[in-house]
């Protein structure tokens, strides 16, 4: 077993959603209060994240979880079985397979599955695996079903077979593979195959963080940072950052500009209410995209019932965007409601539009 945690080689920048498109209002606003991550979050990112589990904040029950399979793994003197985790973009799901690496004293090698194109991009990698590695694929429900079955054996038996040459030259050649552990992150727990579920060995599930959680994050990422964050500032950015770390991370960035620029640097209350409005986040973090979703469904399809595809034609999104970036939290807040035949807004959603829409004009036209 190496000891070093080493950068992620083969990590792509190809992560959850693209950002959201069709956005000429507003395109500089639009993704702010969203999940995916952008190439500043990239570079930030690996400052403000958590490299221990007395780092890592908030889902007490899945770290207690790891934390015994560690230590369980170690008296053992065995790697770490597979493990899936899932949830939203931007929870720490990448954060955990690092902090895993970390604990075990393994190597971690990063990717995700669109940028595995072919089964063959994965021989280098996995044979150059080494007892009790970790393999990080991100967005796991995006392999193809080739790829997808080129892992079963290797995720079972530790061996891969690989054919060379088609037809009657055709040759399977057999590599052995080190005894590794992989672990899966995905927002779309429900798109992966049973087959592949079923090989994991662990698997569990990061749910959106409560508003004093957000508050620790932001109060070590000011400290990183070197930013003073007044304590009811930091209350105010984790209302609003849709129970997300990355959104949070990223607001107080946003704070911290419009502090530096338009007031004496202090990062008060009054100073984060200004930044957030001025950034599209209203008072429950929702941004122009998630009032645009919420005004069509509501404008256009008399409050729902409406299909994916016609919500995502309707608005110029791309699907996915709604699906894993926006709908999780609208879902999880109370603001939409998914049946059998489709979305529905509630009745908070209205309450919600027409509170905004009397408090901030300015916001409400941004999304109209
Ligand atoms: P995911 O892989 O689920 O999209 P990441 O692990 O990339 O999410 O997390 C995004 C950022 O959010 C991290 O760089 C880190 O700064 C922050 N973060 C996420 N979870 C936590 C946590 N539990 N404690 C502290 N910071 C966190």
């Amino acid at each position: 077993m190496s000891s070093a945690v080493e950068p992620e080689p083969i990590l792509r920048k190809s992560r959850v959603a693209k950002p959201p498109t069709g956005l000429s209002e507003a395109p500089a606003l639009a993704a702010v209060a969203h999940p995916a991550e952008n190439e500043e979050d990239q570079i930030l990112g690996l400052s403000l994240r958590p490299k221990r589990f007395d780092e890592f904040v908030g889902q007490a029950q899945v770290v207690e979880n790891l934390h015994v399979a560690i230590q369980a793994a170690k008296r053992r003197g065995e790697p770490l079985e597979h493990l899936l985790l899932a949830g939203p973009p931007g929870l720490g799901k990448t954060s955990m397979a690092h902090i895993m690496a970390h604990e075990m004293g393994a190597k971690i090698t990063g990717t995700s599955g669109p940028a595995i194109g072919r089964a063959g991009d994965l021989i280098g990698v996995l044979t150059n695996l080494e007892q009790g590695d970790i393999l990080f694929i991100d967005e796991i429900h995006r392999l193809s079903k080739v790829v997808e079955e080129f892992l079963y054996p290797a995720m079972e038996n530790f061996e891969i077979d690989f054919v060379i040459d088609k037809g009657p030259y055709a040759k399977t050649i057999k590599f052995h593979l080190k005894h590794f552990t992989l672990i899966g992150a995905t927002t779309r727990a429900g798109l992966l195959s049973n087959p592949l579920r079923s090989r994991f060995g662990m698997s569990y599930h990061l749910d959106f963080y409560k508003p004093e959680d957000l508050v620790r994050i932001l109060q070590r990422s000011a400290q990183i940072l070197n930013i003073t964050l007044e304590p009811e500032a930091a209350q105010t950015i984790a209302e609003r950052s849709r129970g997300t770390p990355r959104v949070a991370n990223r607001l107080l960035r946003r704070v911290r500009d419009y502090a530096q620029v338009k007031t004496a640097g202090t990062l008060s209350k009054a100073v984060a209410d200004a930044a957030l409005v001025a950034q599209g986040v209203d008072v429950l973090g929702l941004d122009n995209l998630d009032r645009k979703v919420l005004k069509m469904i509501i404008d256009f399809y008399g409050g729902g019932p409406v299909g994916i595809e016609a919500l995502a034609a309707a608005l110029n999104e791309e699907r996915d965007t709604i699906v894993d970036v926006v709908e999780p939290y609208l879902l999880s807040a109370g603001f939409l409601k998914r049946t059998a035949r489709g979305r529905k807004t509630t009745r908070l959603a209205y309450q919600h539009l027409a509170q905004v829409k009397d408090q901030h004009l300015e916001l409400f036209a941004a999304s109209a």
